[in-house]
């Protein structure tokens, strides 16, 4: 089924014409529960990886003894996403309560040492059959993101290790059948549940906070004067809140290829490649949710009457503490080192 963005609120190119200067495509990904196979663009589902090639390990050093174990991850959400769709006292029961604490128990691993081979988990594989604002290396039609399911690396500690691979799909010969699989994870956050996906090529604009000076100025005088005019509306009854540039009618919520980068958790930076300094553009956004209540407006035509709290998390894919995750390559020579960060 296809996945389709309600049309915005308003034409913004009407309202600030030199908007079409900055405008740009993303591609939203819209994932969904289902089966995917090594031959799909899925998130969480299988790789097309060759038999004879190593599957990607972390090797640095940290604590991978003690975690949860990824089928009881899975098991635990298939429990709960069953108990709340019951149609006569939904949620779990007593029993179901019981298994849960059960299966979110951390295991140990005996004699689990820093540097043992450390499988990657399998985050997202895409074609670029299905995804336009897919832009790699040349030849490349196939690009497979992998992470360590421990939030355990750099100078803190604390942060994710990425792993980006791009392939030509049509020289993969013999699939690995069965990827070597962590014993334990150190989040479940960091575990995707397999995903279809639909992806819907949109239009997209930049961040107001990295559009020049003037034109944001007044992007947020208008903004400010449809506030004031919805918060006295004249018969005295509640509005809904009119649409504004951030939420509504720039950036779209929800995984994406492509597009603009958006800033919530700081002021924009320039991303410059580490190797030659050409600015990066944006590859992949790893959304913790694909809408909610602040961009409800582009949740799917098809989604519509879905409850909310079964649809609008589909991955299970929690990035980090903030809301997305921005992953960048660079825009000179796509297999330079990529970087990411949180917003
Ligand atoms: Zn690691
Ligand atoms: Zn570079």
């Amino acid at each position: 089924m296809t996945r389709t963005t309600p049309p915005r609120p308003l034409d913004v190119e009407a309202l600030f014409p030199e908007l079409a200067a900055f405008r740009g495509t993303t591609t939203r990904l819209h994932p969904r529960p289902g089966d995917p196979g090594p031959g799909d663009s899925s998130v969480g589902g299988p790789m097309l990886w060759p038999a004879e090639e190593p599957w990607p390990l972390c090797d640095e050093a940290h604590g991978r003894g003690r975690g949860r174990r990824t089928a009881d991850i899975h098991r635990s959400r298939r429990i709960l996403a069953a108990s709340w769709a019951r149609e006569r006292s939904p949620g779990p029961t007593d029993e179901e309560r019981d298994l849960l604490r059960e299966l979110s128990r951390d295991h140990v691993i005996p004699g689990a040492s820093e540097t043992d081979p450390l499988p990657m988990v399998g985050l997202a594989q895409l074609y670029r059959r299905d995804v336009p604002d897919l832009a790699g290396p040349a030849g490349c039609d196939l690009l497979q993101v992998f992470w360590c399911p421990f939030p355990a690396h750099g100078p803190g500690r604390n942060e994710l290790e990425i792993h980006l691979r791009w392939r030509r799909s049509g020289q993969v010969g013999d699939v690995l059948a069965a990827p070597p699989r962590p014993a334990v994870v150190g989040s479940d956050d960091l575990v995707p549940e397999p995903c279809a996906l639909h992806p819907e090529q949109v239009v997209t604009y930049p961040d107001a906070g990295v559009l020049p000076a003037e034109l944001r100025a007044r992007i947020d005088a208008w903004e400010e004067a449809l506030e004031e005019e919805a918060g006295r509306p004249a018969d005295g009854r509640a509005t809904t809140p009119p649409p504004g540039y951030q939420y509504d009618l720039s950036i779209p919520p929800g995984w994406r290829v492509g597009g603009f980068a958006s800033w919530h958790r700081t002021d924009p930076y320039p991303m410059d490649c580490l190797v030659c300094g050409t600015p990066m553009r944006l590859l992949l956004t790893v959304d913790s949710s694909e809408w909610d209540g602040g961009s409800g407006s582009w949740k799917p035509v098809e989604d519509r009457d879905l409850p909310t709290h079964r649809y609008a998390a589909p991955t299970h894919v929690i990035a980090g503490s903030s809301r997305e995750l921005h992953v960048f390559v660079c825009a000179g020579e796509p297999t330079h080192p990529h970087r990411w960060c949180f917003q």
